[in-house]
């Protein structure tokens, strides 16, 4: 079927529904209670804390006791004990679609592209999107590597109720230089496999026709590679990027890895610099005078995925050395890095750039190890918790909806057993989680 009927259609129902409901339904309150609750922008706890819940969204949060004497009678409670309410994480770099066992992201991106249907990969989404929502990611912003438009559709499933996951923003097709990204095929069959994943561009006019050709297929934002390898978007490019996504209130992720690719990006005024490797201080200090954020997203950190590849397989030694000698390297300069981007004053978010399958755990709680990681960099706690609830909120232009428990916000609510701001890898083990309203998970509820 034509794209723009299945969007026709869509409209068509949905306006025949609205009018059809002639009588309001009667709200759906429910009143949570727990011993406390976090204010992500203070980084400070509310004792005895309530938060009523009123249809998908926030009525009232703060002390129990005043939460208690605007709550309607006969109200459904759920008593979260001695847990620790928060705001539903939010995963600003995800890559739902695709999966692993190789740590070659030639050999991910490869089966996924040329070896799996479009179909199966937005079933493998469905999955991982569960998996993330029951983790406690309420929201993630795919970046990439979903085919030409499975996180559109995948985003659309879950908006309509058919499969289970997190609110979704999709970037569908990654906008790259000739070549893609990472990837040496056979030229025989590389164009065909490459137009699967990226919409690669060789001049202005090509970069502002990719981005109208991925806003077409309903994507919420715009990813480009800004470079890979020695291949590099041109300022030109980036240029065009920014003005035609801007022109229709859509945002710029970039990534970049080197100061070259950083440069080009912070000149052309992007949203958002994912990974951002080789970053200066004179960047970073640009990127916060133009508030642009910094999404921080070194997955390989701490030896975390070390242990996820030794569980796997065995290493040939070349391979072991090559690790070892990466990881030294990366214990110097993550650490460094991150004590810079602090001290910069430029915004931050994190993302658990999470695209393969890490043995004995859900994809959620592999995407949760990153906060644990963050700690052992040196982030303080509040910050942790920051960077994934009210600042991702801020990056992903919905501060009006998440990101905080404050009334008129989407009730993404989610708990955890202990106390964050002591250990912040409480967030590796949620509780409870509960998405516009709805409980997901309670694994605190009295047996
Ligand atoms: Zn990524």
């Amino acid at each position: 079927m034509p794209r723009k009927m299945t969007v026709l259609m869509l409209l068509t129902l949905s306006s025949v529904f609205a009018c059809s409901q002639t009588t309001e339904p009667q709200a759906k309150s429910i009143l949570l209670k727990a011993n406390r609750m976090l204010d992500v922008r203070t980084g400070k706890y509310v004792a005895n804390a309530g938060v009523l819940v009123e249809n998908d969204k926030i009525k009232e949060a703060g002390p129990l006791t005043e939460v208690q004497a605007h709550t309607p009678k006969g109200v459904a409670i759920i008593d979260l004990g001695m847990a620790t309410m928060l705001p539903g994480l939010i995963d600003c770099h995800a890559h739902l679609l695709t999966s692993g066992t190789s740590i070659s992201s030639q050999e991910v991106i490869l089966n996924a592209a040329a070896g799996m249907s479009p179909t199966a990969r937005v079933l493998l989404g469905a999955h991982n999107a569960r998996e993330d929502l029951e983790a406690g990611f309420t929201t993630v912003r795919i970046v990439g590597h979903s085919g030409i438009d499975g996180d559109v559709s995948l985003r659309e499933a879950i908006n309509q109720g058919w499969v289970k996951g997190p609110r979704i923003q999709a970037a569908a097709r990654k906008i790259t230089p000739p070549g893609g990204q990472a990837l040496h095929l056979n030229p025989a069959v590389a164009e065909q496999i490459l137009d699967q994943e990226y919409l690669q561009v060789s001049s202005a006019d090509s970069a502002r026709k990719a981005v109208r050709e991925n806003l077409l297929y309903g994507a919420d934002l715009i990813k480009v590679v800004a470079d890979d390898e020695n291949r590099f978007i041109t300022p030109d490019e980036m240029k065009a990027i920014v003005e035609e996504a801007h022109r229709s209130k859509v945002k710029v992720a970039v990534h970049a890895t080197t100061t070259t690719g950083i440069q080009t990006a912070v000149d052309a005024g992007v949203d958002s610099i994912e990974h951002g490797d080789d970053a200066t201080d004179a960047q970073l200090k640009a990127m916060r005078d133009k508030g642009i954020y910094f999404d921080i997203t070194q997955t390989f950190f701490g030896g975390r995925m070390r242990a996820m590849i030794e569980k796997r397989q065995v290493l040939p030694p070349e391979l072991q050395q090559e690790l070892k000698a990466y990881e030294q390297m990366d214990a110097k300069k993550s650490p460094a890095l991150l004590q810079r981007i602090l001290k910069s004053g430029v915004e931050f978010t994190v993302g658990s750039d999470m695209w393969f399958d890490y043995p004995g755990k859900t994809r959620g709680e592999a995407s949760a190890i990153m906060f644990g990681a963050l700690k052992e960099l040196g982030m303080m706690p509040a910050d942790v918790i920051r960077a994934a609830t009210v600042n991702a909120a801020e990056s992903l232009g919905w501060q009006d909806r998440i990101g905080v428990l404050e009334p008129g916000k989407f009730a993404d609510i989610i708990a955890v057993s202990g106390d964050p701001l002591a250990d912040v890898t409480e967030l590796e083990r949620v509780q409870f989680v509960m998405k516009g309203g709805a409980v997901v998970k309670n694994a605190l509820a009295k047996k």
